[in-house]
């Protein structure tokens, strides 16, 4: 311009003071990423091949079927963000429309989303008198990716997606979630001082918020002193009574969970073996070996053997006996016991207590009358336990 005044530049900069992260890469393009968190939160289904309509056909290719997946529904609040590139062009704004380039990482956002959204930007333009639009179309795909571009008007009510999305999207939410945790403050319901969010730990089951510091404190007493029903939500009101409701008793935490606030790893395994002894010895079921320097139970598979990794330890619900275990059907001879206990290892029988007879011998439990005063001893102890 003849004097060095120029209506796009000012456009942009103007823009560039309402969101300082656009990036103007060169006098008359800029890049802007738009956040995505719709509200409600937005119902994906990931299926194991997304129809080939609503993906670019790279993105079909990549997604071969495999048939070990089922569709699976997540709500996912945050999503990886509507990038928007656009260049103001000479002529702009009378004679010429803005050039828009839309996109998403991972390509999550079908092409037809994408076309719409472009010819809505250019009717705005239009509706607006052909004048500096710039902002309004920044405003427009926000206010449409709150309402997750209405992705969930669809025949499906949901957004359909390949599979092989899934892990990406699901952790791009997780992570996000975690990250704006992060920079909250929270008052620990625990020691009362207000505490930034990369102090405190969110609990998996309930959302209650307490400082990394007091539940470490908290949990490592309850289980140095054995207390592991104790080692649940710390807020007294947490699982009580809502109207009409139950009253529930916290539930246990996971493993996984203490790993996760830094309680050490010889804590939680002493945790969860303590967890595993009390549930044994409470199940009626239990058969204990009766070599009498053993006596330790059984193998069973309602109780499997403690991982090394704990955090792939099953998860096994309350502790008060309201979860039922599934039922195992076996064709195994339902007599034959294995001694847990890695120094002994016995295989029994569980109706006569002898070692491993067979499956085709029929036996009868044992008779005290019969038996040595050893054997006899270690019978009643064994009698006293299943
Ligand atoms: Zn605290
Ligand atoms: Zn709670
Ligand atoms: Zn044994
Ligand atoms: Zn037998």
């Amino acid at each position: 311009m003849a004097d060095g005044f120029d209506e796009r530049e000012e456009e942009l900069s103007s823009v560039e003071a309402i969101y300082p992260e656009i990036i103007i890469t060169n006098k008359y393009t800029a890049s802007l990423d738009i956040k995505v968190a719709p509200s409600p939160p937005l119902l994906v289904r990931f299926v194991p091949s997304a129809p080939a309509t609503a993906v670019k056909a790279t993105f079909a290719q990549v997604t071969a079927p495999t048939g070990a997946h089922i569709e699976h529904d997540v709500h996912l609040s945050h999503l990886p963000p509507l990038n928007l590139r656009v260049t103001l062009p000479d002529g702009y704004p009378i004679e010429a429309e803005a050039e828009v380039d839309l996109k998403t990482e991972h390509d999550w956002l079908p092409r037809s989303k994408l076309d719409e959204l472009q010819k809505q930007l250019i009717d705005l333009w239009e509706d607006l008198g052909r004048c500096q639009v710039l902002y309004s179309y920044i405003d427009h795909l926000e206010n449409a990716a709150s309402s997750g571009f209405s992705l969930d008007q669809s025949d499906d009510g949901c957004l359909t997606l390949a599979a092989s999305l899934e892990p990406a999207l699901v952790s791009f939410d997780k992570e996000t979630k975690l990250k704006q945790f992060q920079e909250g403050t929270y008052d620990c319901g625990i020691c009362l001082e207000p505490k930034k969010g990369t102090q405190c730990h969110k609990l998996d089951k309930c959302d209650h918020v307490f400082c990394v510091q007091c539940l470490q404190d908290c949990y490592n007493n309850s289980i140095t002193e054995g207390a592991v029903a104790d080692v649940c939500c710390l807020d007294p009101s947490c699982g009580q009574a809502k109207t009409g409701q139950r009253a529930r008793k916290p539930k246990p935490l996971h493993p996984r969970e203490l790993l996760a606030m830094g309680v050490e790893d010889s804590m939680v395994r002493r945790y969860v073996e303590m967890k595993r002894k009390k549930r044994l010895e409470s199940d009626k079921d239990t058969v204990y070996c009766p070599r009498e320097w053993c006596t330790k139970p059984a193998r069973s598979r309602k109780y499997p053997p403690i991982p090394d990794d704990l955090t792939v330890y099953p998860d096994s619900g309350s502790d008060d006996g309201t979860v039922s275990e599934p039922k195992i059907i076996t064709d195994d001879d339902d007599r034959l016991c294995i001694c847990e206990n890695p120094k002994c290892g016995m295989a029994f029988c569980k109706v006569c207590y002898k070692s491993w007879h067979g499956p085709i011998e029929r036996c009868h439990p044992r008779n005290p009358d019969e038996l040595s005063a050893e054997d006899k001893a270690s019978y009643e102890y064994i009698m006293a336990h299943t």
